[in-house]
């Protein structure tokens, strides 16, 4: 049957995830030209609340020079796209940044003058480094490498700038950008319910099969509120569950990493831009401690709009994986770590006030068939998969969002070249 048969028949569409790739895929599905409500029900199932995993506690940087090539530039654009049409500068702090690499020495906390609120020196924790500082991999080497070393701009003036060594430009406001990642992924959610999409609150337990586990049938979740058990008939399935998607396809090549972030409002506003640190910390970084050589660490710090600064640290694997995001825990020992290291080289931030201290799981791709992300068709008839983004499912939620619609709707993707991309989920085995 061609694939514009197939939408003039009844189609129970359901997503199981409402991070950013579950709700930017209801969206798209609700713009799709074949969509109608009257035949086509789409239903987003999502275990805790929208955008409570990774979704709503990632950095929110979006660039052109990020990967993979095949769908970067499509969801790039898209991101433009949608702050134009529904307002995003106001609604999700979309806008072009400045990113650049630093090399900075830090301070001794001790010698931070001023005190800063809520800042207190963290107590040093036992240390297995293979397991605590794990790199979040968002720079390719290719990428690094193609950008040439500059003076530090003018106006990023929010660093103790004597103990700046060297900042290279990675990216534009041309060709880099960043929403506030919750604000985002919360209000596509929003725009896919205006237009019929429906959001049930439940954890989905198991997919149910016919023709031999050859086909979808049906799904049961456990609803939220009471705790019962709920099938409903599905034609079609699409798993968008991040780091959780082994729970129902446990031959996923998809892993988790734990990492912790942190958001400061800073004493005075400060210009954006988007910073991968690497700092040298001075040897007894904090008052007391007994180490002797100098450490090295290297947060991510950007700036957003409405006066306040995101940063995360490098990612973990000491404790696994929750059942649900409602359960992930928050080491605040990690989140003052991140605290400190901002306090080192900045005077904004040293004086500013921590407003969040939280972790999620980054969903990894682990196999010899590619890096990912996986997303289209599954070998099983009516089985869709769109998951294992890693550190840049903010900047290619849209496009995967679009990409999904259309093999739903078209039976193919035509927005951007992914089957034999590396992306296909049929070469990785499911
Ligand atoms: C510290 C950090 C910083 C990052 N910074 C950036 C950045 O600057 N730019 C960028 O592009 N990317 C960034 N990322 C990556 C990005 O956050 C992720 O790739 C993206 O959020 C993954 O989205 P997702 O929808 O696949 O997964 P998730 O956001 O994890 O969503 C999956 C959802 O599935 C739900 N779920 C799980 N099990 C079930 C079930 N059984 N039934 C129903 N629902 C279920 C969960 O509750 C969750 O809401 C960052 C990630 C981290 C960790």
């Amino acid at each position: 049957m061609p694939p514009s048969a197939a939408s003039q028949e009844k189609r129970n569409i359901v997503i199981v995830g409402g991070g950013i790739i579950g709700s930017t895929t209801a969206y798209f599905l609700t713009r799709h030209p074949f969509y109608n409500p009257s035949l086509h029900s789409i239903h987003l199932i999502e275990a805790a609340s929208v955008a409570s995993g990774a979704s709503g506690k990632a950095g929110g940087l979006l660039a052109l020079w990020a990967y993979p090539s095949s769908i970067v530039p499509l969801s790039f654009r898209l991101h433009e796209e949608l702050a134009k049409e529904h307002g995003g500068e106001k609604r999700w702090g979309y806008r072009g940044v400045s990113c650049g690499q630093l090399d900075i020495k830090g301070r001794r906390l001790g010698d931070a003058t001023a005190g800063g609120k809520g800042n207190p020196p963290a107590v040093n924790p036992v240390h297995d480094e293979a397991k605590e500082r794990i790199s979040l991999k968002k720079r390719s080497n290719d990428s690094y490498q193609a950008h040439q070393a500059a003076g530090v701009p003018e106006d990023l003036d929010w660093l103790v700038d004597s103990n700046i060594q060297s900042y290279d430009s990675m990216g534009t406001p041309e060709n880099t950008a960043q929403v506030h990642p919750y604000q985002f992924t919360t209000s596509m959610a929003q725009l896919a319910q205006e237009k019929g999409a429906e959001i049930i609150l439940g954890s989905v337990k198991s997919i149910n099969y016919k023709d031999n586990d050859n086909a979808v049938e049906s799904i049961t979740y456990m609803a939220k509120n009471t705790n019962t058990p709920t099938t409903v008939p599905t034609t079609d399935i699409i798993l968008t569950l991040g780091p959780w998607t082994q729970s129902l396809l446990p031959h996923a090549p998809i892993s988790a990493l734990r990492a912790h972030s942190i958001t400061i409002r800073p004493s005075r506003p400060c210009s954006a831009y988007a910073i991968f640190t690497s700092i040298t910390l001075p040897p007894q970084f904090r008052p007391g401690a007994k180490n002797k050589r100098p450490q090295h660490v290297s947060p991510e710090i950007y700036a957003r709009p409405n006066n306040e600064l995101y940063a995360c640290g490098e990612g973990d694997t000491l404790v696994p994986l929750p059942p649900t995001s409602a359960e992930v825990a928050v080491d605040e020992s990690r989140c003052q770590d991140i605290a400190d290291y901002c306090s080192a080289i900045s005077d904004e931030l040293r004086d500013g006030e921590i407003l969040t201290r939280q972790a999620c799981y980054l969903p990894q791709v682990e196999s010899r068939a590619g890096s990912g992300p996986l997303m289209g068709k599954t070998s099983i008839k009516g089985l869709f998969l769109a998951a294992g983004h890693t550190c840049w499912g903010i900047q290619n939620g849209p496009g995967t969002g679009k990409l999904m619609s259309e093999f739903v709707f078209d039976g193919e993707a035509g927005s951007a070249r992914v089957e034999g991309a590396g992306l296909d989920p049929r070469n990785y085995g499911l």
